[in-house]
């Protein structure tokens, strides 16, 4: 089977979160089994200064516009591990400081950026390779779905072609002033609150849900979520009509990144059979955020993420008093919304002895803080599918979550520490204290602490599974379109 990835984000090119290590991983895994997988990424200045002059694989697409046209250029990115990268390259689009915002707030044009990207996508497909499915993610390339089966409706080559929409996180929906009809050429009569219209504006990832064959959400538990109006976010209703083409897939974990035993940003490695290297990456941690004298009975709590409302980042602003008054240290990585960046940093300046942040993306030091740290913290308001847990598993740091989407689905709290993490069901930074409470309290016993780490450690949430589940869902939308 090939498919075809169009993605606004792909490790290690272009990456802010979750969707980033996901549109790298699933490739090389569906690569493994035996299927051809094509990914097409904006040439974005990040990439462009990563890979300065790829070969031109096509000089000229067209996009066409009213009055105008964009011409994109189609780059090769190379072929790792059997997956064939395509950049699109359209300067006036892509060569800017941010992906998609600047501290001011989004791209004023990121509806025409992305618009023209999905359709580029289309175009270089036509002449490259037509897939038998594309699968397109967030509302950055819902818009090659809605294309596919408007603009596109007759065009005999990709009638019979359909398309998945993987909704990462449906709190990002993409939408636009109605101009955005004439700007990206679709028919006004797609304009109605059946289909891409929401509130009075273009709605991309509705559009998408409407337009692709089925739709998949990164965890079972968010796939139930995303129906009720707490997560929906508007697009309950629409996700409910579509129900019976809706699946979760747990997101899995790329273990050629993520694996204590054998990853190349770590102080030392380690193994459930073997843990000493963790002991030596707990100290590097300690170093790299210059702290002294932390004794062995001190848990190392750490945390990375975006600093977002999502992220329940006001949970451990609250919960820090009383947090701090246990024998802990916090080390935080993360950047985002300036408002928690600068909470946080307050944080820290207050309790020197015992927070550190840093306000920065930064992948070596993601990977210090899941090998170092006892503890990992993510009590997110909701949670898609989340990655962190997961790779904190791999590496003994005991994550404490709360109940909600992938975190649901992935962490198990059990009397006596039998489970992988803790885990709380509220919506109230108590219930979250109580939870790390419980936590520190199986940290200070070392024999319950080390057979729940190696238990975590061995758990597998490799790629494999998850891949078999997409291409069972491409199969079926292959044939529902034949
Ligand atoms: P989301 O996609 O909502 O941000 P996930 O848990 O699914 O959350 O994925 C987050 C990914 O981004 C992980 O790979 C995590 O390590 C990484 N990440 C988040 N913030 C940072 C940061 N400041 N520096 C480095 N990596 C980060």
């Amino acid at each position: 089977m090939h498919i075809v990835f169009a993605a606004s984000e792909c490790a290690p090119w272009a990456k802010t979160g979750g969707l980033a290590d996901v549109v790298s991983a699933l490739p090389k895994t569906l690569v493994k089994m035996g299927h051809k997988v094509h990914v097409y990424l904006p040439y974005y200045r990040q990439v462009a200064k990563m890979v300065p002059e790829p070969p031109v694989v096509l000089p000229s697409v067209t996009i066409p516009f009213a009055s105008y046209s964009r011409f994109a250029r189609i780059l090769d990115g190379g072929n790792a591990d059997g997956v064939q990268v395509y950049f699109v390259d359209i300067p006036e689009l892509f060569d800017r400081e941010s992906f998609y915002a600047t501290p001011s707030g989004d791209y004023p044009d990121n509806g025409e950026r992305f618009g023209s990207f999905s359709r580029a996508v289309i175009e270089a497909t036509k002449v490259i390779d037509v897939p038998d499915v594309y699968h397109v993610h967030d509302w950055q390339t819902s818009m090659l779905a809605v294309m596919l089966r408007s603009v596109y409706y007759f065009d005999p080559i990709l009638r019979h072609v359909p398309a998945l929409l993987t909704i990462h996180n449906a709190g990002y929906q993409g939408t636009f002033p109605p101009r955005m009809m004439e700007t990206l050429l679709l028919p006004w009569d797609m304009f109605t609150l059946d289909k891409l219209e929401q509130y009075d504006q273009v709605n991309f990832l509705k559009g998408g849900i409407v337009y692709s064959d089925a739709i998949t959400t990164v965890s079972a538990t968010y796939a139930k979520e995303i129906q009720t109006p707490e997560f929906g976010n508007g697009l309950e209703g629409t996700l409910q009509s579509r129900a019976s083409d809706l699946f979760g897939i747990l997101n899995g974990a790329d273990y050629s990144e993520w694996d204590p035993s054998s990853d190349p940003l770590i102080a030392a490695h380690f193994t459930p059979q073997k843990l000493d290297g963790k002991k030596e990456c707990r100290r590097d941690l300690l170093h790299a955020f210059r702290f002294e004298n932390v004794t062995d009975d001190t848990a190392v709590i750490g945390v990375v993420s975006r600093f977002a409302t999502q992220k329940g980042i006001d949970f451990i602003v609250d919960i820090m008093d009383r947090l701090l008054k246990e024998d802990v240290v916090l080390v935080m990585l993360g950047n985002g919304e300036e408002y928690y960046e600068r909470l946080l940093t307050e944080m820290a300046e207050r309790y020197p002895e015992k927070v550190r942040v840093q306000v920065k993306f930064d992948n070596v030091m993601a990977h210090k803080i899941e090998a170092g740290s006892d503890l990992f913290l993510m009590p997110s308001r909701y949670e898609p599918g989340g990655l962190n847990q997961i790779y904190s598993l791999k590496y003994g740091t005991i994550p404490v979550v709360r109940a909600t989407g992938g975190l649901q689905d992935s962490i198990e709290e059990l009397p006596n520490g039998d489970g992988n993490g803790f885990k709380f069901l509220g919506y109230d930074p108590n219930d979250f204290f109580e939870a790390v409470l419980r936590a520190l309290t199986a940290f200070r016993d070392k024999k319950v602490w080390k057979v729940m780490m190696k238990r975590a450690m061995e758990q597998d949430f490799s790629w494999d599974k998850p891949a078999q589940e997409y291409v069972r869902v491409y199969e079926r939308i292959i044939q529902n379109r034949l």
